[in-house]
């Protein structure tokens, strides 16, 4: 079998949080094409400010590279794309365009075998996969206005929520300048924790989302509020992920459980994590660190520390399937995340719905990632900018 085309369509999706929200927030699709009538597909989307189309023009420029080459062979090829770009740096923007190649891979692959993608990574270990809620605050500014969603998410099946109660940093989500909060922005966050707690009962496992916004003391003195008062089960990503001398500091500092991991990118920069003991939970992201054949190898990686991965999800429905099939055959899963906010916007891409049922995502048994995307969806939903620069 041989690789006749690959192709790359960037979408505009309906996150359903609003325009003003989501401008510059698109996903990217991938399709690989073979001489035998077979077509894989995955996801390489990136968020925000237009990150789609960057990776959707990856997915364009490592095109001749996959030509010609037999599709089944995953792992050479996953290195030859790794490998081509080490001059600009192999991981970040590179692993993301591999992701989207990878996934899409796995996809044919099992389309070519008949069997889902599950069973080509050893098989399940579980009959469906445990999932968080993200994006159900949506509009959410007042501790009641929070307690209140939380108790309407628990209401649909969840017992595992997820969301960042410091409206006040939103600014500077990227845009990390000092690290600090005002006391006023601390006192809404926490009580907005605590509402929610208050709300859901100790039976609900409340994960806190810092964003990587604060500095080393701010980071310390919220996720230890945060787990004295509302026993939060972690505080992801307290500071920016570029110094792991300055998370060792807050680890050495913070009684809350750490969870880093979805801006790691392959399996080499989860090594020191592991080594340096620097997180309880290890959040890789299918679309962002290299794909299915990346995702399996850091929880392999992290099943030999004992601790459990939790694949990110804050993009489409390919990024979910995939980290799905893996998380399918991990045996040191914690849950997999997506937003409730965007089941429908995923599902407006496919041609069958996803199959949530409460706080599980059911696979089926269907070949490759189990559901094939809406074509026709996808074009009547170009980017704008993506179809003019498809002209260029
Ligand atoms: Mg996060």
């Amino acid at each position: 079998m041989k690789i006749t085309d690959v192709n790359a369509y960037v979408v505009v999706p309906d996150y359903g949080l609003g325009e003003s929200v989501t401008h510059g927030w698109q996903w990217t699709f991938v399709t690989i094409d073979t001489d035998e009538g077979l077509q894989g597909w995955g996801e390489a989307s990136n968020v925000p400010r237009n990150g789609s189309l960057l990776t959707g023009n990856g997915i364009r420029a490592v095109r001749e590279a996959l030509v010609g080459e037999d599709p089944r062979t995953i792992e050479k090829l996953w290195h030859k794309l790794f490998r081509r770009y080490t001059y600009l740096g192999s991981r970040g923007f590179t692993s993301a365009v591999i992701s989207g190649i990878d996934i899409a891979l796995w996809d044919l692959l099992g389309k070519a075998l008949g069997c889902p993608v599950y069973d080509l990574l050893g098989g399940p270990v579980r009959d469906s996969v445990p999932v968080y809620a993200n994006a159900w605050f949506a509009g959410c500014r007042q501790p009641d206005e929070f307690a209140a969603a939380a108790t309407a998410t628990v209401a649909e099946g969840h017992d595992a929520i997820k969301f960042d109660p410091f409206l006040e940093m939103e600014p500077f989500h990227t845009a990390y300048l000092d690290g600090q909060i005002s006391a006023a922005g601390e006192e809404a966050g926490c009580n907005a924790v605590a509402a929610v707690r208050n709300a859901v009962g100790p039976g609900v496992e409340i994960l806190i989302d810092a964003h990587g916004h604060y500095n080393v003391p701010t980071a310390v003195r919220l996720g230890n509020r945060l787990y004295d008062e509302s026993q939060i089960r972690w505080f992801e990503e307290p500071l920016p992920p570029e110094s792991f001398v300055a998370l060792r500091n807050v680890r050495e500092q913070i009684r809350a459980p750490i969870c880093v991991g979805e801006r790691l990118f392959t399996r080499y920069e989860f090594v020191p994590v592991l080594e340096q003991r620097l997180a309880d939970y290890l959040m890789p992201d299918v679309v962002w660190t290299g794909g299915i054949s990346e995702l399996k190898k850091i929880a392999t990686l992290a099943e030999s520390y004992y601790v459990p991965i939790s694949p990110h999800n804050a993009q489409g429905p390919g990024q979910i399937l995939a980290g799905a099939h893996v998380s399918m055959t991990v045996p040191n899963l914690y849950r997999l995340e997506h937003a409730i906010s965007c089941k429908n916007a995923y599902d407006s891409f496919l041609q069958t719905p996803l199959a949530w049922c409460g706080n599980t995502l059911e696979l089926g048994d269907r070949p490759g990632l189990g559901v094939d995307l809406d074509m026709a969806a996808i074009h009547a939903s170009l980017d704008p900018q993506w179809q003019i620069q498809q002209t260029l």
